[in-house]
């Protein structure tokens, strides 16, 4: 009998040991990439076993990118193959990384592709990588912000711009990709973009001609704290990033990439993750290695914990049994991560595409900063393409667009074919005598107002808990109209404002000089320019800002907050739709129907509102009985 139990309890070890083999998810790969200064590291072969085992239970990994260098850092060839065979004995898939810097210390010193040494070496680091892996990815730093005489000299009469666009073009095709290709034909070489998508260009980040060159690109989605970091970049940004690399290299952006850097509170962490696989990116990668090692700290607990908030902070912290019966203690950064990619693998496969109003960027063009990610805070689902959106019935420009030579000509058509388009004032001013006065007489004066009164639509006022700062546009009497408008004293301005040109509207969004200041604006004013920008789809926000709404293709849609107390807002549907399931608690709302408010001449039918509650940053998933989003055009 013990015999029998003992053959039995090695069977039970046994499926419980093969079972651990990746892949680990069904939506998603995980990775995790190890810097330079690790791989090295991995030459003590104990510590290896060690910081394998307390990761591995933590978070169950399918792939880990080994770094060769970084820093002027290279892992030596005997440490590099014992390393990439202990992970491929764990079933893992093994890819190679690079980070071409020189001291990341030193403001993230990059190398100078002018100076030929360095030409050299980086040409060296690509070949010695393809050695050893068949796929590779570049981290980061492959930019230049190089100043040195050599560069100033190269650079001649070009802008900083121009020069390092073509350098870093030429940089990938001759020192990287061709030497690696040359070395090991079989190699696949991804560049990964940081998250400072909107700057690329002025340090040679070409969204322009590499992702054609390279194998595929990454996205950085560490968006990180929004009030310390000096980049300021929203939350909502670790999700666009993705759907915009998508719309630059359709099926070819590789992932997102997270790491613990600069968050208070451990949701934070967390939330990086989730919004990166709301966005359907096909692999995650946790960066890196020794920072997932990092035991969590007690004071990264929210207050807003205890609630079965979407990350739950003491569930992570509870001990993990492992297969001997163990319970394992210390937990580590790998654990939040862990339960993320659990809690999120349930759900993600029923969500379908991702969708959303269409924005604009024509490559390296600069605009209102990262704006599109401020308008994803307030509600508006979004999504940014490299070129002109011409479906749909609306879409949404910012400053960005004026890249475009061709832009008031492209507005002009989508009018005169029946589509819709709304503007930012930013994009009104650049295009002040750019022909725009052709579509309507406006004028973006050199005024502003300091206002808290709002109105939208006849009677009541709406206050902001602060003044926001808004430019003051002059429009004539009676050949456009306000759809909202900010008041201050006896005088006011436009804040939404329409144009009827042909057989559309162009609609003028006025943006405050502070963009974080559409997050002041009253709930009754975000819900109408939701209303008016979100008019393709079936489905609308209603309440406060910091609720994001994310739409996919077959009927299924997600509420988070990113706010720091409960939340109750309305889901606003058409009729048709009666129920909504919770994709999460397996709960079903019915909604009741209301009226649709007036909206300027068109004829709405009644709408059917539900009303959610959504916990501190926390996430809700609904499925409706509609297969689709998408209104069809009329
Ligand atoms: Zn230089």
């Amino acid at each position: 009998m013990k015999k029998i139990f003992s053959f039995l309890l090695f069977i039970f070890f046994f499926l419980c040991v093969s079972a651990q083999q990746p892949p680990f998810y069904k939506n998603f790969t995980v990775s995790v990439y190890t810097t330079a200064y690790s791989v090295a590291e991995m030459n003590n072969q104990k510590k290896l076993e060690e910081t394998w085992n307390l990761i591995s239970r933590q978070v169950k990994i399918d792939k880990i990118y080994l770094e060769t260098h970084r820093d002027n850092i290279v892992v030596d060839e005997k440490t590099l193959e014992s390393a990439i065979r202990f992970f491929k004995s764990k079933g893992l898939k093994v890819a190679g990384g690079i980070t071409y810097t020189i001291n990341e210390r030193n403001n993230f010193e990059t190398f100078c592709y002018s100076n030929p040494e360095h030409r050299k070496k980086a040409k060296e680091i690509a070949e010695y990588t393809a050695r050893h892996f068949d796929e590779f990815i570049l981290d980061d730093f492959f930019f230049t912000s190089c100043k040195c005489d050599l560069c100033i000299k190269a650079k001649g009469e070009m802008s900083w711009t121009d020069f390092r666009l073509k350098l870093m073009t030429e940089a990938a095709r001759d020192l990287i990709i061709n030497p690696a290709k040359a070395i090991n034909p079989k190699v696949k070489v991804i560049i990964k973009y940081p998250n400072w998508y909107e700057h690329f260009q002025g340090l040679g980040f070409n969204l322009e001609t590499e992702p054609a060159m390279f194998d595929g690109i990454y996205a950085g989605t560490e968006t990180r704290d929004p009030v310390i970091m000096d980049q300021h970049l929203q939350q909502y940004e670790s999700y666009l990033i993705i759907r915009y690399f998508d719309n630059i290299a359709p099926g070819r952006n590789g992932g997102g990439w997270v790491d613990p850097g600069a968050s208070l509170y451990m949701d934070r962490y967390a939330e990086q993750f989730w919004l990166t696989l709301f966005a359907k990116a096909p692999e995650i990668t946790m960066f890196d290695y020794r920072q997932i090692q990092l035991p969590v700290r007690p004071e990264l607990r929210g207050s807003w914990q205890g609630n079965q908030t979407s990350f739950d902070f003491d569930a992570m912290m509870k001990p993990i049994q492992s297969s001997d019966g163990k319970s394992i203690l210390p937990i580590t950064t790998a654990r939040a991560a862990g339960i993320t990619f659990e809690q999120v693998d349930k759900f993600l496969g029923l969500l379908g595409n991702p969708v959303g109003v269409k924005s604009y960027r024509p490559f390296h063009a600069i605009g209102e900063d990262f704006l599109q990610n401020f308008l994803g805070m307030i509600g508006i689902p979004m999504d940014i393409s490299p070129s002109f959106p011409t479906e749909g019935k609306m879409i949404l420009l910012t400053e960005s667009a004026k890249f475009d030579p061709l832009l008031v000509q492209k507005i002009r058509t989508r009018l005169q074919s029946g589509k819709d388009v709304m503007i930012t004032t930013g994009l009104l001013r650049a295009l002040q005598g750019k022909g725009i006065e052709d579509i309507v007489e406006l004028t973006y004066t050199d005024r502003k107002a300091l206002v808290t009164d709002f109105k939208a639509g006849w009677g009541k006022i709406y206050q902001s808990s602060k003044g926001i700062l808004i430019p003051q546009i002059n429009y004539l009497t009676n050949d456009s109209w306000e759809e909202i408008s900010a008041i201050e004293g006896t005088e006011g301005w436009p804040v939404l404002h329409r144009a009827k040109y042909s057989k559309a509207n162009l609609y003028i969004l006025t943006i405050p000089d502070n963009y974080s200041d559409l997050y002041q604006y009253p709930a009754n004013v975000l819900n109408r320019i939701r209303a008016v920008v979100t008019q393709d789809f079936n489905v609308k926000l209603e309440g406060p800002s910091q609720v994001s709404l994310f739409y996919y293709d077959n009927g299924t849609f997600i509420v988070e907050s990113f706010l720091p107390e409960p939340v109750t807002v309305k889901i606003i549907a058409d009729q048709q739709i009666s129920i909504l399931d919770d994709l999460i608690s397996g709960e079903s709302l019915k909604g009741n129907v209301v009226p649709s408010p007036p909206f300027g001449n068109k004829e709405i039918n009644p709408e059917r509102s539900f009303e959610i509650t959504i916990k501190p940053h926390s996430y809700r998933v609904f499925r409706t009985e509609a297969t689709s989003f998408h209104k069809p055009l009329n």
